[in-house]
Order: structure tokens, then sequence, then C-alpha cells
């Protein structure tokens, strides 16, 4: 048996009886705050990063959390899209790439990913980003690099993103707000863009409002 599946009894005994009346409630309908797309990678954790229950986030994961620019076939990232953006009407994308990120480290060595042809195809699509860090610091070193891959990677598959119809309407419109995050898996720390400044930011910093008034709320709360 494997370890997670004693973890399913363990949640039916002493989580859910702790949640009944969420998980009651949410047998009724979701309306998520957020489309979450990140990595496939199993060092993160949506929900202990952000701090979110179930419900709150609509998740969609892959390697190297990947938007393919709207085309006319379907895939599965374009019909959860859709859903999420055109049917849940979430008021927020968050793109979140990830520190030691094997997808990004085989976009930036793909001859080194002959025996994994679908992989390689699918990292194609951030082969925009690597071109990037290419002519941004061609010199600089292998970690440098990667740091620049991880962000622009994420800048990439945002305006990947805003190909996508449902996406553009809702933009079109003001009521969609995209954001892109890098998560460090070693130090716990995110970073988020900030397209006015072109650059990643700490997440206090680039939310510096709307964390002093949750923090409020959690302050009254108590
Ligand atoms: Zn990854």
């Amino acid at each position: 048996m494997p370890s997670f599946a004693a973890g399913v009894v363990r949640f039916q005994n002493d989580v859910y009886p702790e949640k009944k009346e969420l998980f009651e409630k949410l047998s009724k309908g979701q309306s998520p705050e957020a489309l979450f797309i990140t990595c496939s990678d199993s060092r993160i954790e949506t929900a202990m990063i952000t701090q979110t229950d179930p419900g709150e986030l609509f998740i969609c994961r892959n390697a190297g959390n990947i938007v393919p620019p709207h085309v006319t076939f379907t895939g599965g990232m374009t019909a959860s899209i859709e859903f999420a953006v055109a049917a849940l009407r979430v008021p927020h994308i968050v793109i979140c790439g990830h520190t030691e990120c094997g997808a990004m480290k085989g976009a930036m060595n793909p001859e080194g990913l002959d025996s994994l042809p679908h992989v390689k195809e699918w990292l194609s699509y951030s082969k925009a980003a690597v071109d990037v860090v290419d002519e941004l610091a061609p010199d600089a070193d292998e970690d440098e690099r990667m740091k620049m891959l991880l962000e622009q990677n994420v800048i990439l598959q945002i305006q990947h993103l805003k190909t996508h119809p449902s996406v553009a309407r809702r933009l079109a419109k003001g009521d969609l707000k995209i954001h892109g995050w890098v998560y460090d898996i070693k130090t716990g720390g995110v970073s988020a863009y900030d397209e006015d400044e072109n650059t990643f930011v700490s997440v206090e910093t680039r939310y510096a409002e709307e964390v002093a008034k949750a923090v409020g709320k959690h302050n009254c709360a108590a």
C-alpha cells in the first residue's frame, strides 16, 4: 500500500470532521478567487504556500507551468483556462514558476532530452524565454541564467495567456488581473512580477496594500 493511502484514512478520520461545514458548502458549488497555474513539481504545495482552503484556487499544473498560445485545436490547458475564466469567472490568474525547476533546466539544455520526445516538444513553448536570456545575459553564469529563465518563462507564459480569447475578453472588460510569481523551494520566498517596473519583487512589496489590509483584518478577528 502506498503511504498516501493511509493518509486518506487519516484525512477521513481526523481532518474532514473539523472542516465538515466547509466541505458541505463546497458540495453545492465553487467560486475560486484565482486560476493558479504552476509546475507539476512535487515540491510545490499550493495550499500551503498560499494558505488557502479547498475551493479557493482552481489549479492547473504541468511541467514548466506552461500556457501554450491559443490555437484552434483543443488541449487540456486551453479548456481549463476557458472554463475558469469564462464559466467560473475567476478575478485573478497566477502563473507561478519555481526554483530548481527540472522543466526549465530541460528548456535551457534541450539536447539532453532526446529520450523524452514529448517533454522536448512541450518545452519548446518556453524557447522564446531561453532566447531572451541568451540575448540579455549571454555571459552570465549558469545560476544567474536559470534565475532569469524562471522569470522570463513566467513573463512569456503571461503573453501566451493573453492570446486566449476568454482571457482577452475579460482583460478588455477590466475585471481580470494576471499575476506572475516565482516560488523559491529552499527559502519559501515568493517573488511577484511588477509589470510597470518590469522586474520581480517580493510578494510583500508587490502587494503591500493588500497584505496590510489582510493583516488588519486578521488582527481585528483575533
Ligand atoms: Zn518545475
